[in-house]
């Protein structure tokens, strides 16, 4: 086969078959102090597709971080079709204060495209869209839930686009849902230049947890190898078919108070099942709240203290939910089975604190 031709960026050229680490100036911060975007670019000995793995654009969703510093351990340029870029924190400014946001408390997965001579955000969107997205076809960015909350290890995808189903098919996290893209947002600018994007959502924000933190890692590794970038590893467990959705509903607490979760993520539910209790201070005037609808639960609230109209749980529109909840069980089951792929550094604990 023939071999690539070296790949250029940041001034730098690396070459097939080589790793090089790269910063992109972004900006001086108010103590003078410079900041910059990493970016590990893994260069494969053979042409093949461009992707980008990118972690906490919000920057407190840093499950991601944990799936992309596995990735780098495990992924060899010497053995890669293609290239890989690596970019385990995007927001860096909200993964140093742990805040989703910016310095400037603007929100980077709203800012794109940006500008160069935009707001911070701006600047940061505008280097992350031409330095890493804009080299790519495809992109893999990886989300949490919010502070207090957990998400269901799910794939998002833009609605009625088959190339994308594949592709979640591919790598095989337990849910998959269609759904709008937001203006602003990095799929947003991906599907604007044709590059097709997967968002993951998966875990709790400033926590990690070992199912969300191996389904990145197998999920990825499942697409690099779907893509002909791999060959497909032995220890990758096969999994079962995701459950898709392409509507979901958030049922809210109907009064303040100390709610009693009934329900948690993955479990699937009928109309009228009770999902929490909330009640008052003294456990008085307790109110059942349950769910509108059938489906599976794709992310619930980790926090029993709650004001009326928090949103407590979300729910996914899923036709026979016992059936595709016994669908998930067996694709969790089987992630958290597996072999973990280069884990050299340990197996990490249910909700170690980073
Ligand atoms: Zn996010």
């Amino acid at each position: 086969m023939e071999t690539a031709e070296p790949f250029a960026i940041a001034g730098q050229s690396v070459a097939p078959g080589t790793q090089a680490d790269v910063a992109f100036p972004i900006t001086t911060m108010a103590n003078g102090a410079s900041s910059s975007l990493a970016v590990r670019v893994l260069h494969g000995a053979w042409p093949g597709p461009r992707v980008f793995v990118s972690a906490a654009i919000h920057g407190d969703e840093i499950i991601g971080t944990a799936v992309v510093q596995r990735l780098a351990q495990t992924l060899r340029p010497e053995a890669l079709s293609g290239t890989v870029l690596l970019v385990p924190v995007a927001n860096i400014f909200g993964f140093i204060t742990h805040s989703r946001y910016l310095p400037d408390r603007r929100d980077l997965n709203r800012s794109f495209p940006g500008s160069a001579g935009g707001s911070l955000a701006g600047q940061l969107a505008h280097i992350f869209a031409q330095e890493v997205v804009k080299r790519c076809e495809l992109g893999i960015d990886i989300h949490s839930a919010a502070i207090n909350r957990y998400n269901l290890p799910q794939i998002r995808i833009a609605a009625g686009h088959r190339r994308l189903v594949e592709l979640a098919m591919a790598f095989g996290a337990p849910v998959i849902i269609e759904s709008p893209l937001r203006d602003g947002s990095l799929r947003d600018l991906a599907q604007g230049h044709g590059v097709d994007m997967l968002l993951m959502e998966a875990g709790e924000a400033l926590r990690f947890d070992r199912l969300s933190i191996e389904t990145g890692v197998e999920g990825v590794t499942r697409v690099l190898a779907h893509l002909g970038m791999i060959e497909a590893d032995d220890g990758l467990s096969s999994v079962g078919i995701p459950a898709r959705a392409n509507r979901t509903v958030w049922v809210r607490a109907p009064r303040g108070g100390v709610a009693q979760m009934v329900r948690t993520s993955g479990d699937p539910v009928r109309k009228g099942d009770v999902l929490a209790c909330v009640a008052g201070l003294f456990g008085e005037e307790a109110e059942e709240i349950v769910s509108p609808l059938d489906g599976i639960i794709i992310g619930h609230a980790t926090l029993p203290v709650v004001h009326q109209g928090d949103a407590l749980f979300h729910i996914a529109a899923i036709d026979h939910p016992e059936r595709v909840g016994a669908q998930i069980d067996s694709i969790t089951e089987a992630i958290l089975a597996s072999e973990p792929q280069g884990s050299a550094q340990g197996m990490l604990d249910e909700d170690e604190v980073v």
